[in-house]
């Protein structure tokens, strides 16, 4: 079976891990923080028990085997063997520029590498490595195990292959592609990202408390989840993150972040991931409100 090199062990390389084992995948997950591979065995057999309670499809799935087929690794040396690369650090270009050109000296000839990021173009990451056609953007979902699309973005000198290479790799994971050209937030964050931001506004400006808002969302539009309760989810560092790469890249006020959320990340409130953000989450990671998906 085909393996995987997984990089960034955070919210998403986790998530892109336990789903490339489930439907066997060898897996070799790296994270350049030690803290993070430490806990990361622990976390991933946290998150695939929650998975097999929440998805009759991922009921099935076998402990053992999913943990078995995934090894944590500091260096990126084992990608080497790597027949498909997804990357998922932090959103940030100066790291993710740091990490793909020591990846010039790793990936073998014939790697696909896939860049799982909110905002950042995917044209501007190919052109780090020698083979720009090999590279797609693969933006999945959070909770990737749950969700069953992946926007695949085709920067512009992906090739045909690679394209096809991406959608076949996304119906091996049980998921449906959905092919889009690339432009800095694509299509699933460059309309999101608005709404999360304006949510955040209207909290700021005393319009309405996280509460009501979501409940706008969930009880008038029928969302499975309310744009704050996404943005909790998502991590508001991130969601913090991806605007700035919106607004810089696009040059457009509409994407300038909201003070709130700048000042929620200062304080250390990031949403499900610290334990706190527009609500509080009990130490489990479990939502106190509107336990859901999204994107
Ligand atoms: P995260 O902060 O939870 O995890 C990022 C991980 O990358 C951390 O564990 C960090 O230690 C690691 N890291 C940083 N620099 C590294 C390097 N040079 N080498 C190896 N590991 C490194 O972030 P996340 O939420 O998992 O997001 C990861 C990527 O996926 C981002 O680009 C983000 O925009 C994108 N994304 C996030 C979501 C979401 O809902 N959070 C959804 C889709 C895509």
């Amino acid at each position: 079976m085909a393996t995987v090199g997984i990089i960034g062990a955070g919210l998403m390389g986790k998530d892109v891990a336990i789903t490339c084992a489930a439907h066997g995948y060898d897996v070799v997950l790296c994270d350049s923080d030690p803290s993070v591979r430490q806990s990361a065995p622990a976390e991933l057999r946290r998150l695939l028990r929650e998975y097999r309670m929440m998805s009759p499809a991922a009921a099935g799935w076998d402990t053992g085997e999913v943990l078995g087929r995934i090894r944590v690794d500091e260096g990126y040396a084992e990608l080497a063997a790597a027949d498909w690369i997804v990357e998922n650090i932090i959103e940030d270009y100066a790291a993710k520029e740091e990490l793909y050109l020591g990846l010039r000296e790793v990936c073998r000839d014939g790697v696909k590498v896939a860049v799982n990021t909110s905002c950042i173009p995917i044209t501007k990451i190919a052109a780090l490595l020698p083979r720009p056609d090999a590279v797609i953007g693969m933006h999945f979902m959070n909770p990737v195990p749950l969700i069953g699309g992946v926007e695949v973005i085709r920067g512009f000198h992906t090739s045909e292959e690679t394209v096809r290479g991406a959608e076949a790799f996304a119906a091996s994971l049980g998921k449906q592609p959905i092919v889009v050209n690339d432009m800095p937030g694509f299509v699933s964050n460059r309309l999101s990202h608005l709404f999360m931001n304006e949510a955040a506004f209207l909290v700021q400006d005393g319009v309405a408390e996280p509460e009501q808002v979501d409940a706008v969302f969930r009880l008038g539009y029928g969302h499975k989840m309310g744009p704050l309760e996404t943005a909790d989810l998502i991590g508001l560092d991130t969601v913090v993150n991806s605007l700035a790469i919106l607004y810089d890249e696009l040059q457009d006020a509409k994407f300038r972040c909201c003070p709130l959320l700048k000042k929620m990340v200062a304080a250390g409130r990031l949403g499900r991931k610290s334990g706190h953000g527009f609500y509080p989450y009990l130490r489990t990671g479990a939502a106190r409100v509107g336990a859901g998906v999204a994107s």
